[in-house]
C-alpha cells in the first residue's frame, strides 16, 4: 500500500494552485514541490508538518516536468534534506543557468509572422519567479520504464511526452493510481507547449501528436483514480482522456477548414481563434495553434509554402 497525500501549493500563475504528492512510505517521496516563493514555502511546510513529516526526511523528489509552477522548490529541498531528484532527462537542460525559455523559440515566433511588437508583448510579460536551477549532483535522469521502489509498493515511470517532451506521469498498479503531471486536468485542456525538438534544436518537438499518443495509452490503462498537477482528484480517467482526444480533432477539424477558406500564417490563425490574448498568453496561442498546424501537415491534411521566412498554410481544394 502506498500512502498518498496531496498537499495544496498556491501559485503566483493563472492556472491556480499546484497539488504536490507526499508518498509516506520510505523512502519519503514528495512529488511536484511547488514554486519557489514565499507562500508555497509556507505551505509546503505547513503540509508536511500537518502529516507529521519534517522536510530534512524528504529523501526524493519527483519532477513531473520543468515548469516552474512544480519544480521551483526542488533544488531547495535538495540542499535542505539532501534529497535526490527524479526527473526525464529531456528536461533537464531546461532547469539549468545557460538554458534561455525564448532563445531557442525565437525562430518559431520569426516563422509564425508575429509583429515585433507582439514579440515584445510577450517578452515583457515576465515570470515572477526566477527560474529554477537544479543542483546537478542532485539530479537522477530518468527515461520512462523505471520503478521507483519504496518500502510498501513501487510506482512505475511512464513518459507520456506532449504537454513538454520529458513529461513523466506515475503509476501505482497496486492501487492503481496515475499521478499525471500536467499531463489531464479536470477543467482545462492542457497546452502542448512550443519547444525545439532534441537533437535537432531547429525543429519543434511534434507536441500534438506526442500529446495524442499519450493520450490514447492513458485511456487504455487501468486507472482507480487520477491526481493531477492542478485542480481536483480525476475518477473517471478513460472519459477524460477521450474527451480530451475529441476537443483536438474538433480543433484540428477547425483550423483545416478555416485554411479552406484561405491561406494564412500561424500568427493569423492564432489570432482568428484568440483576438484578444495579450503577454504571455501570446505565446501559448502560438504554441496550441503551431502543435495543430504541424500535426495537420505531418498527416496531409494541409500544405505549407514559405515567404520571405514565414510559414503559409493552406487547404488544396
Ligand atoms: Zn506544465
Ligand atoms: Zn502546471
Amino acid at each position: 500500500m502506498l500512502d498518498i497525500n496531496k498537499i495544496v501549493i498556491p501559485t503566483p500563475y493563472p492556472v491556480g494552485p499546484v497539488n504536490a504528492y507526499l508518498i509516506k512510505n520510505q523512502p519519503l517521496t514528495l512529488i511536484d514541490p511547488g514554486p519557489e516563493t514565499a507562500d508555497a514555502l509556507s505551505s509546503l511546510q505547513e503540509g508536511l508538518s500537518s502529516l507529521g513529516v519534517a522536510v530534512k526526511d524528504i529523501e526524493r523528489v519527483v519532477l513531473t516536468h520543468n515548469h516552474s509552477d512544480h519544480s521551483g522548490l526542488a533544488a531547495w529541498l535538495a540542499e535542505q534534506a539532501q534529497a535526490r531528484v527524479f526527473i526525464h532527462k529531456l528536461e533537464m537542460r531546461k532547469l539549468t543557468f545557460e538554458y534561455s525559455y525564448y532563445q531557442e523559440r525565437y525562430p518559431f515566433f520569426f516563422e509564425s509572422g508575429l509583429p515585433d511588437s507582439e514579440l515584445k508583448d510577450i517578452l515583457d510579460d515576465t515570470d515572477p519567479v526566477a527560474k529554477p536551477v537544479l543542483p546537478e549532483p542532485f539530479i537522477e535522469a530518468v527515461t520512462g520504464g523505471e520503478e521507483l521502489h519504496f518500502d510498501g509498493g513501487s510506482l512505475q515511470v511512464l513518459h507520456l511526452p506532449g504537454h513538454t517532451s520529458g513529461h513523466i506521469c506515475l503509476y501505482n498498479p497496486v492501487g492503481r493510481e496515475l499521478l499525471a503531471g500536467d499531463f489531464m486536468l479536470k477543467h482545462i485542456t492542457p497546452n502542448p507547449v512550443m519547444e525545439a525538438d532534441y537533437p535537432d534544436f531547429s525543429k519543434r518537438s511534434p507536441a500534438l501528436r506526442q500529446f495524442l499518443d499519450s493520450l490514447k495509452k492513458i485511456a487504455e490503462m487501468d486507472v482507480r483514480i487520477n491526481l493531477p498537477g492542478h485542480g481536483e482528484n480525476i475518477d473517471d480517467n478513460r472519459a477524460l482522456a477521450e474527451k480530451s482526444l475529441q476537443h483536438h480533432a474538433r480543433r484540428l477539424a477547425a483550423i483545416q477548414n478555416m485554411l479552406e477558406e484561405k491561406s494564412m500564417n500561424a500568427y493569423q490563425v492564432m489570432r482568428l481563434l484568440y483576438p484578444k490574448i495579450k503577454g504571455f498568453q501570446i505565446f501559448l496561442g502560438i504554441s496550441e495553434v503551431f502543435a495543430h498546424l504541424d500535426y495537420l501537415l505531418g498527416t496531409g491534411r494541409i500544405t505549407r509554402e514559405e515567404h520571405k521566412g514565414i510559414g503559409i498554410y493552406y487547404k488544396k481544394a
